[in-house]
């Protein structure tokens, strides 16, 4: 390895300068953390490799142990860790080590503040991967082969961390990856046989792979293994601590944090498998991309398959972490195979169950915890996942009149369980924010009569309630649309409303407002406002409207009805008013409030102001 070529000295990208320069300077009271991560990478690099040798046994070359090895020279200050995993090419190194490849770094550096304190405490909780290794050391070697490629492929990547690095070509290389860190004057503690494997143990013990070090008994020449070595989730539940199971977390996900929770199955019948899943403590930065892969690796016979393996769970279950290992599919699936296969197909199925189970389990505490963060996700899951519908919408959480608090905590269960002696339905109304929700007019007679309204405010909830369309045999339906149906009033004479509506002001009103609303009704569900817009029964709603046109489509333009309250002293003025000039002037100005009150824009606001001036005027004179 003494000859080298091909010198190229080559400049960070820029964000790897800025990570850099926050690693050295922030993470200095958590330092230890760089042998997780570098032994994390070494364990990749080889699962990758036994992968890559299912089709291709000659890549074991005359090596076909894998492992990872540690060693350390107290006196150069130096540690080693080397792994005879898949290794990388020139090209690698340079795209993999010069830059960020990680995905959710970008979001990451726009969350930073600027302020050491809280920036470091971010980047405590985002990872960084293999540039921890300068917490601890000024420079940085890494000396590696790709597998496929011959021994004189090795290349030579060098680093003291300040903005560039050196690759160079070598004669000869072993197949993986050897990283030798020279550790900084205060970091020589970690030249320590002891230190290291209290390290290996605290943070890498589920690594299936043996992690070796030498012995501590200086007599002994043969390597020790130092971590348990078997795959974590093959172990029975009863041996595993919860400590094991949390940094297993933390390795698959490259998550900093604790799981919230887990489920560890082991199925054995017809199909054997066995699932371990984790429900995250915090959200992944790239969670509302619906296209973001999911966090669950395939293992066959304990042979790492595949990343984000997609089909072993629905997309409304994103957020979910872990891992499924099967006898039941041959070595070589491919995501082809995958997508039309009945083992996944039932693996699927009753992942999906255990998952539900495991949410529908936690605490109020946790469950809160969880659906601030993962909630709208798993709302699509009534969209989505027709099978488990009721189960899903089971776990949904919304805001309501019950409380008017803006963190969502009633359950459709709770709302059922609230429901007023003959109330048929569950009541909701949909709205850009709480707010607006919550001060809707719509809301007066439910109000009035103590019935609870669910106050949806999530773009997504507009979809869930159109799929959504009963819960527990009970109908969902807007206060927003159509004729309202109250408790005990589903059969009011429709004669009433007739005569009312017959009634001089609201033939002048739909007179005046023709082109603008639909029609003019005496409203019920007003007490206190004079007038607002109800949407026909069959027409899309306002708030989805405003939702699509948002997203850059076309909504064809529909016309509401305007209700109006005829007890409301402005009605009482408007039904006595003889001058016509004033008649359209108040009418005019009585639906430009309605489409006001909902946060609803004028078309013609001009208009509107100088129609309350002349009324301010009228009514100062
Ligand atoms: P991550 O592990 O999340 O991908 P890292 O910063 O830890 O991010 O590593 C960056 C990349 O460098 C890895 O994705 C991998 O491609 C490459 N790499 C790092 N260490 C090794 C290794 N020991 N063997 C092979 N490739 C490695
Ligand atoms: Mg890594």
């Amino acid at each position: 390895m003494s000859t080298v070529s091909n010198t190229e000295t080559l400049g960070f990208q820029s964000e790897v300068k800025q990570l850099l320069d926050l690693v050295i300077n922030s993470l200095y009271s958590n330092r230890e953390i760089f042998l997780r991560e570098l032994i994390s990478n070494a364990s990749d690099a080889i699962e990758k490799l036994r992968f890559n040798a299912l089709s291709n046994h000659d890549l074991y070359g005359g090596d076909p142990e894998l492992a990872i090895d540690i060693d350390f020279d107290a006196e150069a200050r130096t540690v080693t860790i080397r792994d005879n995993g898949v290794g990388m090419s020139r090209e690698d190194v340079i795209s993999n080590l010069g830059t960020i490849a990680r995905s959710g770094t970008r979001e990451f550096f726009g969350t930073l503040s600027g302020d050491a304190r809280t920036d470091s405490q971010l980047i405590g909780q985002f990872g960084v991967g293999f540039y921890a290794a300068f917490i601890v050391a000024d420079k940085v070697t890494v000396t590696t082969r790709r597998a496929d490629l011959p021994a004189s492929a090795g290349v030579r990547w060098t680093s003291e961390g300040r903005g560039e690095f050196t690759v160079e070509d070598l004669e000869q290389a072993a197949r993986g990856t050897e990283i030798v860190l020279h550790l900084k004057e205060d970091a020589a503690e970690f030249a320590d046989n002891w230190r290291l494997r209290g390290l290996i143990r605290k943070y890498s013990d589920h690594i299936a792979a043996p992690i070796r070090m030498p012995s501590t008994d200086k007599e002994k020449t043969e390597r020790e293994t130092v971590n348990s070595a078997t795959a974590l989730w093959l172990r029975s539940k009863q041996e595993i601590p919860e400590e094991d199971y949390q940094s297993f977390y933390k390795h698959i996900s490259h998550d900093f944090e604790d799981p919230l929770s887990w489920v560890h199955t082991k199925a054995e019948g017809k199909l054997e498998y066995t699932s371990l899943f984790f429900v995250p403590g915090r959200a992944p930065f790239d969670l509302y991309d619906r296209d973001s892969r999911h966090g669950v690796k395939l293992y066959v016979q304990r042979v790492f398959i595949m990343d984000d393996a997609e089909q072993i769970l629905p997309r409304y279950l994103r957020f979910m972490r872990g891992v499924v290992d099967t006898r039941d599919l041959p070595l070589n699936v491919s995501r082809e195979i995958l997508q039309r296969n009945k083992v996944i197909d039932t693996i699927r199925a009753a992942s999906i169950k255990k998952i539900l189970g495991l949410l529908e389990g936690l605490s109020d505490e946790d469950f809160g915890k969880f659906w601030g963060m993962f909630g709208r996700v798993l709302k699509e899951g009534v969209i989505e996942d027709q099978a488990n519908q009721e189960r899903v919408a089971k776990l949904l959480r919304f805001a309501s009149t019950h409380d008017d608090l803006e963190t969502p905590k009633v359950s459709l269960t709770d709302y059922i369980g609230r429901m007023k002696e003959g109330q048929k339905a569950i009541y909701y109304l949909t709205a850009e924010n709480f707010t607006s929700a919550k001060s809707s007019p719509h809301l007066e007679v439910f109000r009035a009569r103590g019935i609870e309204v669910l106050l949806l405010t999530d773009p997504v909830d507009e979809w869930v309630v159109q799929h959504l369309l009963n819960f527990d045999g009970k109908p969902l339906k807007s206060i927003l649309h159509g004729n309202l149906e109250l408790p005990g009033e589903e059969d009011k004479p429709a004669a009433e409303d007739e005569t009312e509506e017959q009634s001089p002001v609201i033939e002048r009103m739909r007179a005046v407002l023709e082109g603008k609303v639909k029609s003019v009704k005496s409203s019920r569900r007003l007490t206190n406002s004079p007038a607002c817009l109800v949407t026909d029964e069959f027409d899309m709603g306002v708030n989805l409207q405003r939702i699509l046109k948002s997203a850059g489509q076309e909504v064809p333009p529909t016309q509401r009805i305007l209700e109006i309250n005829l007890e409301h002293p402005l009605l009482v003025r408007l039904t006595e008013e003889k001058d016509e000039e004033r008649f359209v002037t108040l009418a005019t100005v009585v639906y430009e409030q309605a489409v006001l009150a909902e946060g609803g824009r004028l078309e013609d606001a001009a208009g509107f102001v100088r129609r309350m001036n002349e009324l301010l005027l009228a009514s100062a004179a």
